[in-house]
C-alpha cells in the first residue's frame, strides 16, 4: 500500500491539490509583498509631505518670533532702558521684554559683541554663532543652537536708536509645543534630537504628545534613502535643522507601524482564508473529476481482471474518450485471442499430434474418470513392433504415416470406443464399453487381424508386426499406476507368447512386485548381514554316523517374512547378484565351520552352487581363499551342482569343475534324475557323487517304481565309481531300504531337519543316541 500504490485517481487528486496549493500561496505570497510595499510607499508619502509640512512650521514660527523681537527693538521703554546704561533697569526691560516676545532667554549685545544685559545666569559667547554681515544685509540672523542639552532657535536682531548699535538676541526653545504643533497638522509624531559632536550619540530633548515611549530607542534601524529609517514600530524620516556648526540638531518624523501592521495582518488573514477557500474547493473539484475520469478506468480494470480470469464478460460501455474506448476494444481483442490460445492448448495438451488420437495425458483422464465411477470397461492395448527400426531405416516421415494408417483403421473399427489414445512409440490403447469375456479374444482376434494387413504407405506395401493386450477394467486395475505397470507386463509377456492376443492374468503384478521387492532387497540382506546359514546332517548308511552336513541358505525378509531360497536364488541368478551371494554364503560357511569344530562337532561340509556359479571364472580361487584354513582335507567339502545346470553349459561347466576337482573338493551331482542326463554324460563330468533326488526317495517305502528307480541308480552309480547320497528320507522303512541296497549316504527331515549351527551339537548328541536303531536290522525286511 502506501505512496507506491496510489491510484490512478489519487494520483490524479494529488496533482491537481499540488498545482493549486502552488498557485495559491504564490499569489498569496505575492499579495503579501504587495500590500507591504504599499503600505511602506504611502508611509513614505506621508513622512514627505510631514516633511515639508515641518519646514513651513518652522519657517512661520520664525516669521512670528521676528515680527515680536521687531516690536521690542523699536519700544522706547525698552531703548530709554538701553540709554539709561543702569543695569538693573536694563535686566528688568530685557526680560520683561523676553516674556513679552515669549522667548526662552534673551541677551543684549553691545556692536562689538559684549553683553550688556542676559536673562541667563551663564553668560554665552553668542557672537561666534551669528554671522553678522548677513544680519546687517537682511535685518537679522537665525541660527539653531544645541545649549545646556536642549534646542533652541537663536534670532539676533539690531537695535536701532541714534548713535546706539547693539543687538538683541532671543532664544526659543524646540519644545514640546511644537513638535505638537507638527504633529497636529502633520498626522507624523515628532521628536528633537541632538549631538554635540559626531562621535556622540543623539539624544532627544523634546517629542510630541502621540510618540510612542519607545521611539528613543527605536530610531535605530536600516536606513533608507533620505534619511528613511525602518523598523519594527515605525517609518522614520529624519530632517536636518542645523547642517552647520558645532551641534548637529534633528526632528525624526514618526509614523506608527501599529496601525498598518494590524491592518496587514489583517489582510494576511484574509488571503490565507481565501487561499484556504480555494484549496478546499480546488480538492472538492478534483475528487469530483478524479470520479469522473477514474470511473471508466475501474471499469475497464474489472473488465481486464475479468478477461484475465477467461470470462466472457461484456466490455463496458466508455462514453469518454478515444484512448480509453481504444483500450477497451484491445482487451476485448486480447479476450478472444486468449480464449482462442487456450483453446489451442487445451488441444494439444490432450491430443497426439501425429494420428489427432488422444495422447496419454487425455487416456489418463478418462481412466481416472473411469476408476472414479467405477464403470467396466475393456482396455485394448495394440504395439506396433520395430517402430524405431522403421523411423530409421524408412525415415520419419514414412513412420509417420504408419501410425496415422492404423489410427484411421483404428477409428473405423472401434467407433464405439469411449477413447483411443495414441500413448506414444508404437502403443495404441482403446477404452471400450465392457466387453464380456466370451465374446473378448475373439473380437480383439479380428480386430489384430485387421490392423495387421499390409498397408500402402506412399505406393509401397507395408506389413505392420502388432502386439495386441486386454484387460477389464475395473477388475484387472484399479489405478493409473497399476493400469500401466500391469499393460507393461503384459505387453511384455506378449512378446515371448505365441498367441496373438494376451489377456492380462490377475495375480501377476502382484508376483511381479515381490520379485522386484526381493531382487531390490537382497543386496542389502547381503550387504548387512540379513542372511543366515542352517545345516542338515547327512550320515553315513552303513555306520549310522555324522559325515558331513548340507548347507541351506535362509532368508528371513522383514516385511515378506520367510523367503525360499529357491525364490531368491532364482532372483539372485536372474539380477545378477548371484556370484556375490555365493561368496557370501562360503564365507558364514566357513565362519560357521570353524565355530563347530571348536565345539567338537566333526563334520565336512556341502555347498549347493547354482548354475551360473559354474561360468565364475573367480569362483575357484574364491573357494580356496576362503577355505584355506579349512580344518580337514578338501575332499570334506562338497559342492553340489544340479544335474540341470551341468547341462545348461556342459563344456563351460566342465572347464569349472575341472578347476575345482584340481583343488581336491568333492563335487555331487544334486537333484540325479530329475534332468535329461544319463549316467553315460555323466561319466565325462570330474564328479565323485550323486545325489538322488528327494521326490524318488520321499516315497521310497510304499512306491516300488521308486524303488526300481532309486535300487538301478545306486548299482549304476557304484558301476561308475561314484558314491550315491540319497536325500529326503522321511521315515526309518526308506533308510532301511536304501541301507540294504548299498546307499553310502543319507540325509532327510527322518534324520534332522537343517538347524542353526549353534544347535549342531545337540543334534549329533541327538543322532548318537539313536545310532543303535539305525544301523539294527529291522524286524521285517525289505523286499
Ligand atoms: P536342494 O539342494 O535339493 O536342498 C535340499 C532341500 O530339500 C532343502 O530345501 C531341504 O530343506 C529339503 N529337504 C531335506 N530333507 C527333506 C525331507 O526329508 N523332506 C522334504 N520335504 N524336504 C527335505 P531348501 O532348504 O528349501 O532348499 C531348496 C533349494 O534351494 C535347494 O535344494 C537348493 O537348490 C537351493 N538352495 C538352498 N540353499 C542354497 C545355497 O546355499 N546355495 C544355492 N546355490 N542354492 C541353495
Ligand atoms: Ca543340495
Ligand atoms: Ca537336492
Amino acid at each position: 500500500m502506501g505512496a507506491a500504490r496510489l491510484g490512478f485517481r489519487g494520483r490524479l487528486i494529488a496533482a491537481m491539490i499540488a498545482l493549486v496549493t502552488l498557485v495559491s500561496v504564490v499569489i498569496g505570497a505575492l499579495l503579501m509583498v504587495y500590500l507591504f510595499e504599499d503600505e511602506k510607499n504611502r508611509a513614505l508619502e506621508q513622512l514627505t509631505i510631514s516633511e515639508r509640512l515641518t519646514e513651513e512650521i518652522l519657517q512661520r514660527r520664525t516669521a512670528l518670533e521676528l515680527s515680536r523681537l521687531n516690536v521690542i527693538v523699536q519700544d522706547f521703554g525698552f531703548l530709554s532702558a538701553i540709554a539709561s546704561r543702569n543695569p538693573a533697569t536694563l535686566d528688568s526691560a530685557l526680560d520683561n521684554h523676553r516674556r513679552r516676545a515669549g522667548a526662552d532667554f534673551a541677551v543684549l549685545l553691545d556692536s562689538r559683541g559684549e553683553p550688556m544685559a542676559t536673562t541667563l545666569t551663564r553668560p554665552l559667547n553668542l557672537l561666534d554663532r551669528f554671522d553678522l554681515d548677513t544680519a546687517r544685509r537682511q535685518g537679522f540672523s537665525r541660527r539653531l543652537a544645541y545649549l545646556g542639552e536642549r534646542g533652541y532657535e537663536l534670532l539676533m536682531v539690531p537695535v536701532k536708536a541714534s548713535g546706539l548699535r547693539a543687538w538683541l538676541v532671543a532664544g526659543f526653545a524646540l519644545d514640546q509645543e511644537l513638535a505638537n504643533a507638527i504633529e497636529r497638522l502633520s498626522g507624523s509624531s515628532v521628536v528633537f534630537r541632538a549631538r554635540s559632536t559626531d562621535q556622540q550619540p543623539f539624544r532627544i530633548f523634546a517629542g510630541s504628545q502621540g510618540r510612542g515611549h519607545e521611539a528613543e530607542e527605536e530610531l535605530t534601524g536600516d536606513a533608507g534613502g533620505r534619511h528613511f529609517l525602518q523598523n519594527r514600530h515605525y517609518f522614520t524620516r529624519l530632517v536636518e535643522l542645523s547642517d552647520s556648526g558645532e551641534a548637529q540638531i534633528q526632528a525624526a518624523l514618526l509614523i506608527s507601524r501599529e496601525a498598518s501592521l494590524r491592518n496587514y495582518y489583517q489582510r494576511a488573514l484574509e488571503i490565507a482564508l481565501l487561499v484556504a477557500g480555494i484549496l478546499l474547493l480546488a480538492t472538492l473539484l478534483a475528487l469530483l473529476i478524479a470520479r469522473h475520469l477514474g470511473r471508466p478506468v475501474l471499469q475497464l480494470a474489472d473488465y481486464a481482471r475479468a478477461v484475465g480470469d477467461g470470462h466472457t464478460a461484456q466490455p463496458p460501455a466508455i462514453s469518454a474518450g478515444g484512448e480509453l474506448q481504444q483500450l477497451r476494444d484491445a482487451l476485448g481483442d486480447m479476450l478472444i485471442r486468449l480464449q482462442e490460445r487456450e483453446a489451442q492448448i487445451r488441444y494439444a495438451a490432450t491430443h497426439d499430434d501425429v494420428t489427432g488420437l488422444g495422447n496419454r495425458n487425455a487416456l489418463k483422464q478418462e481412466a481416472e474418470e473411469v476408476f472414479r465411477q467405477r464403470q467396466p470397461r475393456t482396455l485394448i492395448g495394440l504395439r506396433l513392433s520395430g517402430l524405431s527400426e522403421i523411423n530409421d531405416t524408412l525415415g520419419l516421415e514414412f513412420g509417420d504415416k504408419v501410425l496415422q494408417q492404423l489410427a484411421l483403421r483404428l477409428r473405423q473399427e472401434l467407433a464405439q470406443a469411449q477413447i483411443i489414445a495414441h500413448t506414444g512409440g508404437g502403443e495404441f490403447l482403446a477404452l471400450l464399453p465392457h466387453i464380456p469375456q466370451d465374446r473378448l479374444l475373439s473380437q480383439a482376434e479380428h480386430l489384430h487381424a485387421v490392423i495387421q494387413t499390409p498397408l500402402q504407405v506412399d505406393g509401397t506395401p507395408f506389413s505392420p508386426r502388432l502386439t495386441m493386450v486386454t484387460m477389464a477394467l475395473p477388475e484387472d486395475a484399479s489405478n493409473t499406476n497399476e493400469l500401466r505397470r500391469r499393460l507393461n507386463l503384459t505387453f511384455e509377456q506378449a512378446d515371448d507368447k505365441p498367441e496373438q492376443v494376451v489377456r492380462y492374468q490377475p495375480g501377476q503384478d502382484e508376483s511381479h512386485l515381490r520379485e522386484l521387492k526381493l531382487i531390490a532387497d537382497l543386496a542389502g540382506a547381503i550387504r548387512n548381514n540379513g542372511l543366515h546359514m542352517q545345516y542338515q546332517p547327512k550320515l553315513d548308511l552303513a555306520t549310522g554316523q555324522l559325515v558331513q552336513v548340507e548347507a541351506l541358505v535362509r532368508w528371513m525378509h522383514p516385511e515378506l517374512g520367510f523367503v525360499s531360497p529357491e525364490e531368491f536364488i532364482f532372483l539372485a541368478e536372474q539380477s545378477g547378484q548371484i556370484h556375490d551371494l555365493t561368496a557370501h554364503i562360503l564365507e558364514r560357511v566357513a565362519e560357521d565351520a570353524r565355530a563347530w569344530t571348536a565345539q567338537g562337532v566333526d563334520a565336512g561340509v556341502a555347498i549347493n552352487l547354482s548354475a551360473k556359479d559354474l561360468t565364475w571364472p573367480r569362483l575357484t580361487d574364491h573357494l580356496a581363499r576362503t577355505f584355506a584354513h579349512w580344518h580337514h582335507a578338501l575332499a570334506r567339502i562338497t559342492l553340489e551342482v544340479t544335474e540341470s545346470a551341468l547341462m545348461e553349459d556342459p563344456e563351460e561347466a566342465l572347464a569349472t569343475l575341472n578347476k575345482l576337482r584340481a583343488l581336491g573338493v568333492t563335487l555331487s551331482v544334486d537333484d540325479f534324475g530329475t534332468g535329461y542326463s544319463s549316467l553315460s554324460q555323466l561319466r565325462q563330468m570330474p564328479v565323485q557323487e550323486l545325489k538322488i533326488d528327494k521326490s524318488f526317495v520321499l516315497n521310497l517305502d510304499t512306491e516300488p517304481q521308486d524303488q526300481l528307480i532309486v535300487k538301478s541308480t545306486i548299482d549304476m552309480a557304484h558301476g561308475l565309481g561314484l558314491k550315491v547320497v540319497a536325500e529326503g528320507i522321511e521315515n526309518l522303512d526308506a533308510w532301511h531300504l536304501l541301507r540294504a541296497w548299498g546307499c553310502n549316504l543319507g540325509q532327510g527331515f527322518g534324520l534332522s531337519r537343517p538347524v542353526p549351527p549353534t544347535d549342531l551339537p545337540a543334534v549329533r548328541d541327538a543322532l548318537a543316541e539313536r545310532r543303535q536303531a539305525l544301523i539294527q536290522k529291522p524286524t521285517e525286511n525289505a523286499s
